[in-house]
């Protein structure tokens, strides 16, 4: 009897959990991937789909190279996983987790239903170093704060990863069967008019051989000295993994391993750069484990007291700050950086977010749901955590009277002006210690840098003071 391998956030062959144990059981398997219905839990959108697309893509071509194929329905997971069980006759079905409550909750449906059926279910873990169950302090609460929780992490065990299964029987879906799940043509994310992917057609291969190429390269290159480059906002200085990561293009096992390798043999990177990035993977777990235990993430404040703060609704500065219109280089620079990429530095990350829910006292969930569209790594668990990190309101978080001046971070972390300029063509010929703070130029400076502000570039939609003295009678008066 065939098995089915129902892929989710896994779209790789190797180390894959799910697809290797499938493998083994030695009969014919069928490669699934279902576009479940908006509605039940977050489902990718914009950018985010258009990744998934090439990544659904990429791995049939990937399966077709060992005889296989992927076949991509739409519909509810269950009804279709259970078609496809009594059209086959299938006698198991297998899946790597997923970790946000609304998922899980359909999975523990799923599996009921099939193995009322008499049909098996294996679910593995294909995404995290560790299940977030694994880890937690002496009572058995999870951790709020990521210093102890990445201390009990790194006690235990990260598994070595998989290889792709070694030889496998694959078997179609009937056709007839197939056409009843048809993917519909409105899910279609490679846009035609506007075509806003040209940018990031671009920059960016996705799939597997990509991820792997992307990671090789990142080891090459840029992991010697990422511990004191990973800031810098004017070059190649992180990995660019995450899209990879999210849709399980690659594993964060694999990225693991491959940096733990390095270190038992002394190789170029030096450990501190290898112990940042680990780190970096930590608070994906630390993310991971804050969704398993405190969802629904993207909606509620996990400090409660946050559910007071008196947010200003401004359709106008949102706008603004969606459009990187606000005036201050920095922010709008990295903001169009996004819309055009899909991709957005952290420390720029950072500065965006802060900008936009403490000068702009905009409710962070606008500026979540904004990246949830626009970020090709938009991720459940690492957006809103980071999101509630910035505001003040999550587990372990940044104090909300910690205000980022976006002026400075900008001059700190692109000192030239290069990442700037690379966004903003318009301040291009700027000198670099006017670049973040346009309207303190002269006139002749601005005249000779052919700029004329509040026409050709805004003027600051907000003053600094003004806005940092707003955000922290916001904060006091929730305090009292
Ligand atoms: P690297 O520095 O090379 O890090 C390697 C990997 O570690 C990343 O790919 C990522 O999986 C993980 N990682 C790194 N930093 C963090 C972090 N602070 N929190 C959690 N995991 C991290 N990351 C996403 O993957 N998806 C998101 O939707 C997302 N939204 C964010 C929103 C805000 C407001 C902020 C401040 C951060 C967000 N991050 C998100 C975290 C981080 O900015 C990105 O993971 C990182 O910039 C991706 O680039 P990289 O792969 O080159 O990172």
């Amino acid at each position: 009897k065939p098995v089915i391998v129902w892929f989710r956030d896994d779209l790789r062959l190797r180390d894959n959990p799910a697809l290797h144990a499938a493998c083994q059981a030695g009969v014919p398997v069928l490669c699934l991937y279902i576009h479940e219905p908006a509605g039940e839990g977050r489902r990718p959108e914009g950018a985010a789909l258009w990744w998934l697309h090439g990544s659904l893509a990429a791995l049939d071509t990937d399966l077709r190279e060992r005889g296989g194929q992927l076949h991509v329905l739409a519909g509810a997971a269950e009804e279709i996983l259970s078609t496809t069980v009594d059209n086959l006759g299938a006698s198991a079905v297998y899946w790597n987790r997923r970790y946000d409550p609304a998922g899980r909750d359909l999975d523990t449906g799923i599996k009921a239903s099939l193995r009322a059926r008499g049909v098996e279910t294996h679910s593995s873990n294909g995404s995290l170093l560790r299940e977030p169950w694994t880890v937690s302090s002496q009572s058995g609460a999870p951790y709020r704060v990521f210093g102890a929780f990445w201390q009990a992490h790194r006690q235990g065990v990260v598994d070595p990863p998989l290889p792709a299964p070694a030889a496998c029987a694959f078997t179609p879906l009937p056709e007839a069967f197939a056409r009843r799940f048809d993917y519909p043509t409105g899910l279609e994310p490679d846009p035609q008019r506007p075509d806003w992917a040209a940018a990031m057609r671009g920059d960016w291969r996705r799939g597997e051989a990509a991820g792997l190429a992307c990671l090789q390269d990142f080891l090459d290159e840029d992991l010697a000295g990422y511990a004191d480059n990973r800031d810098r906002l004017d070059g190649r200085t992180t990995s660019r993994l995450s899209p990879y990561l999210r849709a399980g293009n690659v594993s964060a096992r694999q990225l693991w391993h491959a940096l733990s390798v390095r270190q038992d043999g002394g190789m170029a990177a030096g450990d501190r750069d290898i112990e940042k990035f680990k780190s970096e993977l930590g608070w994906r777990e630390f993310s991971y484990s804050l969704l398993y235990h405190c969802s629904p993430l993207h909606e509620r404040n996990l400090q409660p007291e946050f559910d007071a703060m008196p947010w200003r609704r401004d359709s106008q500065d949102l706008a603004a700050w969606k459009q990187g219109m606000t005036g201050y280089p920095v922010v709008d620079a990295a903001m169009r950086q996004l819309w055009a990429t899909g991709w957005m530095h952290n420390r720029a990350r950072m500065i965006v977010a802060s900008f936009l829910v403490k000068h702009l006292l905009i409710d962070w969930r606008d500026g979540e749901r904004w990246f949830w569209e626009t970020l090709v790594d938009a991720d459940p668990a690492n957006n809103p955590a980071s999101w509630q990190w910035v505001a003040g309101s999550g587990a372990d978080a940044a104090p909300y009277f910690r205000i980022f001046n976006p002026v400075t971070q900008g001059e700190n972390f692109d000192p030239e002006g290069r990442f700037v300029k690379r966004w903003l063509p318009e301040l291009g010929r700027l000198p670099a210690p006017l670049v973040h703070r346009p309207w303190t130029a002269s006139s002749a400076q601005l005249d000779a840098a052919g700029i004329r502000l509040g026409k050709t570039y805004p003027l600051p939609i907000v003053d600094h003071k003004i806005a940092r003295e707003r955000a922290l009678g916001a904060w006091r008066s929730l305090r009292s």
